[in-house]
């Protein structure tokens, strides 16, 4: 019998296992939370206690023995109770067994003993118990050597994995997600499994399945995640876009890249810089609109002509099948995915002035989210050419610095207002204020004038001119 009290030295499990013995019942913490004690991970704060009994009745023993008597929420259809303290998230169940229907992923549940809660659990890593009572304080209970698999870093279910995979399809992305998180191999016999039951992911709900997405792509390495997807199969279910990008072809000696392999280094490369979940998805779809552009020209060669902009329409799409937040976040995906070739052919040719400007103008706020996926993009194998365009992007973002501090252009309010230009004409609403107002913000995109009232009336003035506009005398 091994005891691992540092595990549970939080006096609220000691709190916990009193509660338990009061009632007579015996609770285990189980789950996420043990794993990552035995990972050394960050201590997680949401805690799954189970009662070997009534989940609902330990939760509220715990939380009368708990000063300021905290809330309970009761979810009285799943048998479940959750209570908040302090940092903590308690979450309490009681011990169960599951039946499964073939076209539900909701399990139908009756009560049982903690074998048969460890038995319906994801994992072996997931599955390990402490106990809580006096009696057997911190006692390990890990019938599948759960610990043994944390060592050999693999991820391996309780029972028959057939079974386990196609009860709940969701346990196909957790997989996924848990060898992804922890950089731990799925066993064989499992990837097998999801292979075969890949179709059954049509009855995980979109949200479910979006939720691992983001768990993957926030990982320090998603690419493990999606070349997993690639290889189960899951992924032309899920993101047939992405699929689409995969594979190279060849015609009178021409090739292209590799779209699908190129965009999972670039997931990779961004996932060392940002921390922002939807740059990094910007980067997993900065090039989904390649596969429907792809033309050969006997002249010159493969072109993806404006994928940019196919490929911020598809974002739309894909997000909308998703059920993923049409918000401002979906447009910062689609301005990314619109913008994401600009900075580029900049650092491939002469910086000007002028060229940063309209960058620094068309992209606003975003332009340095912009230049980190820019920079995330270069994949190239070939040393010189990665150390030029690195160059390039240095010289391209020290530009952007400079023309900030002089022209601030980013958020570009026009220093002449409409109401200006129609005053000093005499005009009603017309064409020609919008001709003036156009030529204005050109000019200084051009670096003709600076962004300043004075040089802007005088160019104003000019263009009425020419516009045979007659000055409104006072
Ligand atoms: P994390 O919180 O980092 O996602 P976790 O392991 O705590 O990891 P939760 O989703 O919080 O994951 O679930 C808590 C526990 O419940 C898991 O450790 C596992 O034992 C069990 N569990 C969760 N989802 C499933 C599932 N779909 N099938 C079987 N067991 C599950
Ligand atoms: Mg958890």
């Amino acid at each position: 019998m091994q005891v691992h009290l540092e595990a549970i030295k939080h006096p609220i499990f000691k709190l916990i296992g009193e509660a338990a013995d009061e009632l007579g019942v015996d609770a285990y913490v189980i789950g996420g939370y043990v794993r990552d004690y035995f990972l050394k991970r960050n201590t997680p704060k949401d805690i799954d206690i189970v009662a070997i009994g009534s989940g609902i009745e330990l939760a509220k023993k715990v939380a009368s023995k708990l000063k300021g008597k905290p809330e309970i929420s009761v979810f009285k259809n799943f048998g479940t109770a959750m209570i908040k303290h302090k940092d903590l998230e308690l979450e309490f169940v009681g011990a169960r067994k599951e039946s499964y229907h073939r076209d539900s992923r909701k399990p139908v549940v009756e009560d049982g003993s903690l074998e048969d809660d460890q038995n319906r659990r994801d994992f072996t890593i997931n599955a390990m118990a402490l106990s809580l009572n006096a009696s057997n304080f911190g006692e390990l209970l890990d019938p599948f050597n759960g610990l043994g698999d944390l060592d050999e870093q693999i991820i391996r279910t309780p029972l028959e994995p057939g079974i386990t995979y196609s009860d709940d399809p969701l346990r196909m992305m957790r997989a996924i997600r848990f060898a992804t998180q922890l950089h731990f191999n799925i066993e064989l016999k499992s990837l097998q499994a999801i292979t075969e039951n890949q179709e059954r992911i049509k009855i995980v709900s979109k949200e479910r399945i979006v939720d691992e997405l983001n768990k993957i792509l926030m990982s320090p390495k998603p690419s493990i995640g999606f070349s997993l997807l690639h290889k189960t199969g899951l992924l032309p279910l899920i993101l047939p876009e992405l699929t689409a990008l995969q594979g190279i072809e060849e015609i009178e000696g021409q090739r292209h890249k590799d779209n699908f392999w190129h965009t999972l280094e670039v997931v990779d490369n961004i996932s060392e810089t940002t921390e922002n979940l939807w740059l990094r998805w910007a980067a997993l779809l900065h090039d989904i609109g390649k596969a429907p552009t792809k033309k050969f020209h006997k002249k010159i060669g493969w072109t993806f002509h404006a994928h940019e902009f196919v490929g911020s329409k598809m974002v739309y799409k894909l997000f909308k099948r998703l059920r993923m937040p049409l918000n401002e976040k979906m447009k910062f995906v689609q301005k990314m995915v619109m913008m994401s070739s600009r900075p580029i052919i900049l650092s491939e040719d002469h910086v000007t002035d002028s060229a940063v400007r309209r960058l620094v103008f068309d992209a606003g706020d975003n332009v340095e989210d912009l230049m980190t996926l820019c920079e995330a993009d270069i994949t190239t194998k070939n040393p010189k050419k990665q150390k030029k365009y690195k160059n390039n992007f240095k010289i391209v973002r020290q530009k952007i610095v400079e023309v900030e501090e002089r022209d601030h252009v980013r958020n570009f309010q026009p220093p002449v207002s409409g109401e200006e230009i129609m005053e000093t004409f005499n005009l009603k609403p017309s064409k020609e204020i919008g001709i003036i107002k156009d030529a204005i913000k050109e000019a200084i995109l051009e670096g003709e004038i600076p962004n300043e009232y004075e040089a802007a009336l005088q160019f104003m003035l000019e263009k009425g001119k020419a516009l045979n506009l007659k000055v409104k005398s006072e």
